[in-house]
């Protein structure tokens, strides 16, 4: 009686189960179907043996047919269950793109049920038991058993061979599995009469769908891999803008040092200067869409990441009009600025990501403005401990059509093209504005009047620094435009890009520096082992064999070493100079070489006039 009750909950179960899983909507593997066959073999083994059981409770003897029929059918069934759980072993292991890998399916799975039919037709024979059961024997469940034999040892060896790809597939179920159900068939043959075997298969099936072949966590598994694809494709494409990012910085840096040595050089005739300036410009340019298109790549994989940091506010604020100024040059335009003197000395938050933001309306500003004014205004409002800034930007230029407003922010979006294609730009300055306000939990607005005006206001909120820990007096930045003349100073550079070289050795040269050119890590080292001294040593890092950071950390091992080493490279993403400074390199200089960050090394690390 107990063996009858197990088979209707069996029954009742695996009716349960093949409603849900039929039902469910669900991604499509090749398991998935075997899985579905292993259902329905359970919801037969079921059936059949609550038809045996009917016949034995109504006296079937040996001879009765239907109850033979019924008994071999079920063995058949079995052998057709755990044929197909082996199969299911064998396509989790195969390549599940794989045509082929369907093609063995389909053709194991024909040949799986003419050999049950075979099995079946073999003969059989029975024992009464102790407790009035009739025990299949014969010919026909030898034969089975043996083949049930070979299933698991198929899968022991399945096992065996793909263990680290089951393992990190997360199939670890299916070991508990195989476990308890060798363990069944111990018990099986220790005690014939319990009749262990279908509900057994019932029971597999059953945790089966709990643990892997759940619809829902294989939906779950397949975002996953999505998402895990997704960010491949992401790193992968940060990775290649970086690399041409070098690529495009390293030549860039040529074209600008050798310009820039053109424009001081006094036997150039005026006329050519001017082209050399236009030269100038177009790689600033150039390098402002590298620029761009970096950040934006890296604010859109959120790898952008705000450092706050204690910062002079007074020290940016002066470094943007110095900027400004710049960039407004000869263009006949006033810039007014309109700085708030009660601004805390010392704020705590992302002081290079504020400048950027100011940079970026600032140059717009100038760019959309032919005449008139320009007004850079900050205020702010404190309140516990945090002081609200307000930054704002206000010309007199050209204005943004209502209807353009709320384009303005959108990547690559360029206004009014028509009227502004001398004026160059990538529509990216805006959208990486917006990203970085965004990132601070600031915010940005723009009021504008088309042909009068525009003004964008953002807002921000930093911490009150009560007790800096940076020194404010020695923050304000010394004027690094004015050319430095350095004398009897030797500096070592070290690169393997020979024209990078010439540039480097030719900007010093303009100081009065005396330098010293180096084409490798090992060369470097040489140097400094062979008993040369510098006062300074500039450092590539992307080199073949050593990288500069090798070498740097070579150099660091020899004794009584101490010449200040700045990393001098193209790598340039943000982020990349706090990568070096946390290396060890005294500080970080990138190519294309700008003049003034050059003079502020100079300044800070040689003996100067
Ligand atoms: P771009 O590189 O084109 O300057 P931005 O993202 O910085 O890209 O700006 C997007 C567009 O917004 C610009 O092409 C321009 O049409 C408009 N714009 C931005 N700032 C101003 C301004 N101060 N005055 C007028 N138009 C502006």
């Amino acid at each position: 009686m107990n063996n009858i009750n197990m088979t209707l909950y069996g029954l009742v179960f695996i009716i349960l189960l093949t409603f849900i899983y039929f039902k469910k909507e669900k991604i499509h593997y090749v398991e998935n179907d075997v899985y579905s066959l292993l259902i329905i073999s359970s919801f037969l083994g079921c059936i059949l043996e609550l038809i045996s059981f009917i016949c034995v409770s109504n006296g079937a003897t040996e001879n009765d047919m239907l109850y033979i029929l019924s008994i071999k059918l079920l063995f058949s069934n079995f052998l057709l269950w755990i044929s197909l759980f082996t199969l299911y072993f064998v396509v989790i292991t195969l390549n599940k793109d794989d045509k082929t890998s369907k093609k063995i399916i389909l053709y194991s799975l024909l040949s799986l049920v003419l050999l049950a039919l075979f099995v079946s037709l073999l003969p059989i024979d029975f024992k009464k038991t102790t407790n009035g059961l009739l025990l299949p024997m014969g010919l026909s469940v030898n034969v089975i058993y043996f083949l049930c034999s070979i299933c698991i040892v198929m899968i022991v060896l399945l096992i065996f061979f793909n263990f680290k790809k089951l393992k990190n597939k997360k199939y670890w179920p299916l070991f508990i599995i195989l476990i308890s159900f060798s363990f069944m068939i111990v018990i099986q043959n220790i005690y014939p009469d319990i009749l262990l075997v279908n509900p057994t298969a019932v029971l597999i099936t059953f945790i089966m769908y709990f643990t892997i072949e759940n619809p829902d966590i294989k939906m779950i598994q397949q975002l996953n891999i999505a998402r895990d694809q997704a960010d491949k494709a992401n790193r992968a494409k940060t990775e290649f803008l970086s690399n041409m990012s070098h690529e495009i910085r390293t030549p860039l840096n040529a074209i600008v040092g050798f310009s820039n040595l053109l424009l001081e050089d006094d036997e150039v005739p005026e006329k050519s200067k001017d082209e050399v300036r236009d030269i100038v410009m177009a790689s600033d340019n150039l390098l402002e869409i590298v620029n761009g298109i970096l950040d934006i790549s890296k604010i859109e994989s959120n790898k952008i990441e705000i450092v706050n940091e204690e910062y002079n506010f007074k020290k940016v604020t002066q470094e943007l009009i110095t900027l400004a100024k710049g960039r407004i040059g000869e263009k006949p335009l006033e810039f007014r600025t309109n700085i708030d003197e009660t601004i805390p000395a010392v704020l705590c938050g992302d002081s290079q990501r504020i400048k950027q933001i100011c940079v970026n309306i600032l140059t717009n500003a100038i760019k959309y403005t032919k005449e008139g004014w320009i007004e850079f205004k900050v205020s702010h409002i404190e309140k516990d401990g945090i002081c609200r800034l307000i930054i704002s930007v206000e010309d007199t230029g050209i204005g943004i059509k209502e209807a353009n407003i709320n384009k303005l922010f959108n990547k690559f979006e360029r206004l009014d093209m028509r009227d502004n294609t001398t004026i160059e730009g990538t529509g990216l300055g805006l959208a990486i504005t917006k990203k970085l306000v965004d990132l601070m939990g600031g915010k940005i607005i723009v009021q504008s009047i088309y042909g009068k005006g525009s003004k964008f206001t953002i807002s921000l909120d930093q911490k009150i620094v009560m007790n800096p820990t940076i020194k404010v007096e020695e923050e304000i930045p010394k004027n690094h435009a004015e050319t430095i003349k350095v004398a009897n100073q030797k500096v070592l550079i070290v690169d393997d890009n020979k024209i990078n070289l010439k540039v480097a050795e030719r900007l010093l040269e303009s100081y009065g520096i005396e330098s010293e050119s180096v084409e490798s890590g090992e060369e470097c080292l040489n140097k400094i082992k062979g008993g040369n001294s510098y006062n300074l040593i500039l450092m590539d890092d992307m080199m073949p064999k050593m990288s500069g950071t090798e070498a740097f950390h070579e150099l660091e091992k020899i004794p009584g070493f101490n010449t200040p080493v700045i990393a001098l490279t193209a790598n340039a993403l943000t982020g990349e100079k706090e990568k070096y400074l946390a290396a060890g390199f005294n500080d970080y200089l990138a190519k294309p070489i700008n003049k003034e960050e050059l003079n502020r090394i100079i300044n800070t690390y040689l003996n100067h006039e």
